[in-house]
């Protein structure tokens, strides 16, 4: 169903799409798929309902953001349970993502309430200067598969805080669990037309539309590069806002003095993060020659004795990627790795024993020996496979480590505190984890640098990109 206008309704061809089991290719449900008119009654709703929106206390907008996080909380198993159906992550990560994402609904609704504007001083004594905060408007949200909970919340949590109406457009993967978000926030009692949602079988018409009206005045995005730019250059004609979590290429570093055991334990838990599917999992292994031996063997220690399958097996570490495509561009990025020198030193191939055979799984892998000229080292792998590269000195590691278009997530272990001070300063990248795998959290700002992205979500800043600044000149 589409939600609009706070009605569920029918797409108006009627049109449905189904929603399948990437672990076992079955389908697990309907949706409405939603065509250029249901997104043109969406974003009519929501410019109809902004101003009195925007016109609520932040004290009003944020109840009902801790409401909905409340409501959240209740259906938290049933949640987890169906992300594990739809998307494919353990149980354990699908319950560690709703909860991630009830975060951002607490985090915003506490935000809702501090949003200050300041005065400044004057050089002419009849003179006031006054700087505040107003909501940009209608907010399009487009959203990826890999986290199809907590990028909703991470995104129309800000929104509604701030004072903006919503359309949000799932990812075609993954819409049963965008309903299942939707349906609190219309549980909570949100005005008609504050938060709609339009799933799409085909996203192209439906993102021009979003883009093409002047009604819209923001884009949130999370998705690929490629879209990423895509639909900035369509947010040019009318100049809309735009915030872009894209794609990443992270580089973790281990020098020599750091414990390698500890840093191939850090490496392999963030290396299969969802699968590898997530934007922040390191892409290039660097570590420092007098260690690589010993840090290789514990990481292919812990690669080789994760467990692949259904993610409501115990045990499962490994889930299925999410479709065909993506275990071809795995593969892909293998055999080229392979072809040019790699060596395999666990995993490297589909996994097809018996169950898995229907599902789209790929063996945890490391790769050691991989080199520049390799696919691997600049694309995006988006699977669980670990390119391991030895370096020498600092400054080639940090050289090697911005040698990409990318800048988002970047990590580095190591126990000299100068060393790490200096890697902090020179990466480009907007994320930084020391001796840490998990640099992320509902209060502070995540985002990236480069082609990795525009803007920040979550902290103080995840609220600014929903504002729009206004400055007063007062004359007394
Ligand atoms: P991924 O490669 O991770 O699937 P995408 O960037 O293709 O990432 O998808 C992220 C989101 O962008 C999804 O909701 C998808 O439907 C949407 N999307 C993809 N292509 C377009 C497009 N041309 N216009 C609007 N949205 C798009």
């Amino acid at each position: 169903m589409l939600y609009i206008d706070g009605a569920w309704k029918d797409a108006r061809s009627g049109a449905t799409f189904e929603v399948t089991d990437p672990a076992t290719g079955r389908p697990i449900g309907q949706v409405a798929d939603a065509g250029v008119e249901d997104v043109r009654d969406a974003i009519d709703a929501a410019d109809r309902a902004f101003p009195a929106w925007a016109a609520l206390t932040a004290y009003q907008r944020s109840e009902k953001l801790y409401a909905a996080y409340e409501l959240l909380q209740e259906r938290h198993e049933d949640l987890a349970k169906l992300m594990t159906s739809e998307q494919g992550k353990p149980i354990r990560a699908a319950r560690t993502e709703v909860t991630y994402a009830a975060s951002f609904l607490l985090w915003f609704a506490e935000e809702a309430k501090r949003v200050y504007g300041r005065t400044i001083p004057s050089s002419r004594a009849d003179q006031r200067f006054m700087v505040m905060h107003q909501p940009v408007g209608v907010t399009a949200a487009i959203t990826p598969w890999n986290y199809p909970v907590s990028m909703l919340t991470r995104k129309i949590g800000p929104a509604l805080a701030a004072g903006c109406t919503v359309v949000l457009k799932p990812a075609e993967q993954t819409p049963l669990c965008a309903v299942e978000v939707v349906k609190i926030l219309d549980e909570v009692g949100l005005p008609p037309g504050v938060v709609n949602l339009v799933p799409s079988l085909d996203p192209v018409p439906v993102g021009a539309e979003l883009l093409r009206h002047p009604a819209v005045r923001k884009l949130t995005f999370t998705g690929s590069t490629e879209v990423g730019k895509l639909l900035m250059a369509q947010a040019a004609p009318t100049m809309k806002r735009v915030s872009m979590e894209l794609g990443g290429h992270a580089p973790f570093i281990v020098y020599d003095d750091a414990d390698p055991v500890r840093a191939a334990t850090g490496a392999a838990m963030v290396k299969v993060l969802n699968t590898g599917q997530a934007c922040i999992c390191p892409n290039r292994l660097f570590v420092q020659r007098g260690i690589a031996d010993r840090f290789v063997e514990a990481l292919v220690g812990r690669i080789a004795k994760m467990q692949a399958g259904s993610g409501f097996t115990d045990g499962v570490q490994i889930g299925p990627l999410v479709d065909a495509a993506a275990l071809d561009k795995v593969d892909r990025q293998v055999r080229d790795a392979v072809a040019r020198g790699a060596t395999v030193a666990t995993g490297g191939a589909r996994l097809t024993d018996g169950a898995l055979a229907e599902g789209h799984f790929y063996a945890p892998t490391v790769l050691t020996g991989v080199t520049e000229d390799m696919v691997i080292y600049r694309e995006e792998t988006f699977g669980p496979v670990a390119p391991v590269i030895v370096f020498d000195d600092e400054d080639e590691v940090i050289a090697r480590a911005n040698d990409t278009d990318y800048g988002l997530a970047s990590y580095v272990y190591t126990n000299d505190l100068a060393r790490a001070w200096r890697t902090v300063e020179a990466l480009r990248f907007g994320i930084v984890g020391v001796n840490d795998i998990n640099p992320t959290a509902a209060a502070a700002p995540f985002g990236g640098v480069k082609e990795s992205g525009l803007g920040r979500e979550g902290g103080e800043e995840g609220i600014l990109e929903y504002l729009d600044t206004k400055l007063v000149g007062f004359a007394v």
